[in-house]
């Protein structure tokens, strides 16, 4: 079975659209099987991994997602976000000594964040982030008749 990739605005449009729809997903499963479905609409043969779904959703700025995480235990230095593949900041404290210990690692772009050992997300929640627009008063719709 042949599958195409597509274009990142292409993906970007399906993921609001999905997003707009649902308001809230909470399996990141069910989140690309909605974007798949999207993307064939528009191409049958288009496909998209779990992976590139949420992260260029993140990067994208069109959602803000809830991790759940399980600790693993392994002590770990910094490395990249396992949600987005962005740089890992550092999160220290002041010893009363004038040093510093390193209390664990946040994402520089989402709001992933963690201990000194190796956490894996288990589950994701994504919330669509774009501001909705809410029309309260009917406009008036009358023309003026001359
Ligand atoms: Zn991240």
């Amino acid at each position: 079975m042949s599958y195409r990739v597509p274009p990142a605005e292409v993906l970007a449009v399906a993921i609001a659209d999905v997003l707009r729809e649902h308001g809230a997903i909470s399996s990141q499963r069910l989140f690309a099987h909605f974007v798949r479905e999207k993307l064939q609409c528009i191409d049958k043969d288009y496909s998209v991994t779990e992976e590139r779904v949420r992260r260029t959703a993140i990067q994208s700025g069109l959602v803000t997602v809830e991790v759940e995480t399980r600790d693993t235990g392994i002590k770990v230095k910094g490395g990249r976000c396992p949600v987005c593949d962005s740089r890992m900041r550092k999160v220290r404290n002041s010893t009363l000594y004038g040093g510093s210990v390193i209390l664990g690692y946040r994402c520089t772009s989402c709001p992933y964040k963690m201990g000194t050992t190796k956490r894996v997300p288990v589950k994701y929640t994504f919330h669509d982030a774009l501001p909705r627009v809410r029309c309260r008063t009917e406009r008036k719709t009358e023309q003026r008749t001359l």
